[in-house]
């Protein structure tokens, strides 16, 4: 990292009020630590150089937590332990939709208009498919070429494909990570297929889909669920002669949310248009998410809402671990096979047989 680089990151810092340097900060200790090797640092290093804004450090950790060595994952949950009493002071923006809605180019635009007013952003992406090269979503630095050259922006490229599961929590605790180093909006890609979008919603505060007119049946184009899930839904590329198709899809959007239930938030999700080309109603963006911020602060469903996602993870990772555990017991993996054969073959009922498998786990020696 240019000195240039590190001294504006520095200075982005100072405009994330809400995060206090912490006591143990020793600017002998980051010195010393940039001339070290940043694969071996200590878990207090990391922390250091995190908080410090030192981007190299801050790209490792990420690297770490991303890593499946034991090792390396040791050190992740210690850092990422140190860096959480500093994490949460940050908006969380999910952003969705089908590849070629133009996400890319909204982030990029939406991104230069946030950080012109003053914040500072992480970029993630959540990328399961992994149908772009090497699994990286945002690996192309030609897509947001201008925005990853912008200083308050940090760009961090999709791990690679793996189980939902571990990128969800890849992605939770990279989030903690960029809080941490002082980032105050952190903007979650998600390309519009499958389930990653269930998966950004677990971690956002706001979800945003965008939508393009005229592609066929537009609330065909993206599985309802999604659409029951977003907190606004912007139509994208409204320009040229795109805008009266633009203008049919926001009735036809309006018209279709009509038929769900109100938010338990009190929020009733917006529909707008934008075009990330022109600019056009992209400051709008963010006004409509500072609405919901207000509100949701103000009413708590925004403490509430992270609360039952920490709930969420919380029983979901006991679950993992329990089920990990149960299929890699001995005498399960040498029973289940056997008696999966007897449930397939009619000779032993599917209650029967989860019977068997229980039993066996727990009246093992
Ligand atoms: P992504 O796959 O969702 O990330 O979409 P991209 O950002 O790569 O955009 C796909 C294509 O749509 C590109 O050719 C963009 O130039 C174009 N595009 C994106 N936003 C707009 C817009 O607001 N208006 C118009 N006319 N084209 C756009």
């Amino acid at each position: 990292m240019s000195l240039k680089e590190d001294n504006a990151f520095k200075s982005a810092l100072k405009i994330n009020k809400g995060v206090e340097s912490p006591s143990s900060l020793n600017s002998d200790a980051t010195k010393r630590l940039r001339k070290l090797d940043v694969g071996r640092l200590s878990p207090l290093e990391y922390f250091v150089g995190i908080r410090e804004g030192n981007r190299t450090i801050l790209s490792k950790a990420i690297t770490l937590v991303e890593s499946s060595l034991e090792e390396h994952q040791d050190t992740a949950q210690k850092v990422i332990s140190l860096c959480l009493p500093y994490s949460g002071n940050s908006v969380r923006i999910g952003i969705t939709g089908v590849p070629g809605v133009g996400k890319s180019t909204f982030i990029e635009a939406f991104g230069n208009y946030l950080t012109s007013i003053g914040k500072t952003i992480a970029v993630l992406a959540i990328d399961p498919s992994s149908t772009r090269s090497k699994g990286s979503i945002l690996g192309d630095k030609t897509r947001m070429d201008g925005l990853s050259k912008n200083e308050n922006v940090f760009i961090r490229p999709s791990p690679s494909a793996g189980s939902l599961g571990g990128i969800a929590r890849k992605t939770r605790e990279t989030v903690i990570l960029c809080e941490a180093a002082g980032f105050n909006t952190i903007l979650i890609e998600t390309v519009g297929v499958g389930q990653s979008e269930t998966v950004v919603h677990s971690i956002v505060d706001f979800f945003l889909l965008l939508m393009l007119a005229g592609a066929g049946d537009e609330l065909q184009g993206i599985k309802r669920g999604i659409i029951e899930m977003a907190d606004a839904i912007f139509v994208n590329k409204a320009d040229g002669d795109n805008l009266p198709k633009v203008n049919l899809a926001l009735t036809e959007i309006r018209n279709a949310l009509h038929l769900f239930n109100p938010d338990e938030s009190g929020w009733s999700p917006v529909v707008e248009s934008c075009s990330a080309i022109t600019g056009e109603g992209i400051s709008h963006v963010w006004t409509v998410i500072s609405n919901y911020l207000i509100l949701a602060h103000g009413n708590h469903y925004f403490q509430r809402r992270r609360q039952n996602q920490a709930r969420q993870i919380m029983y979901q990772a006991i679950e993992n671990t329990l089920l990990n555990h149960f299929y890699r017991t001995p005498v399960i993996k040498k029973l289940l096979k056997k008696t999966e054969e007897e449930v397939l073959s009619g000779t032993l009922s599917a209650d029967s047989g989860a019977k068997i498998i229980t039993e066996a786990f727990f009246n093992k020696p």
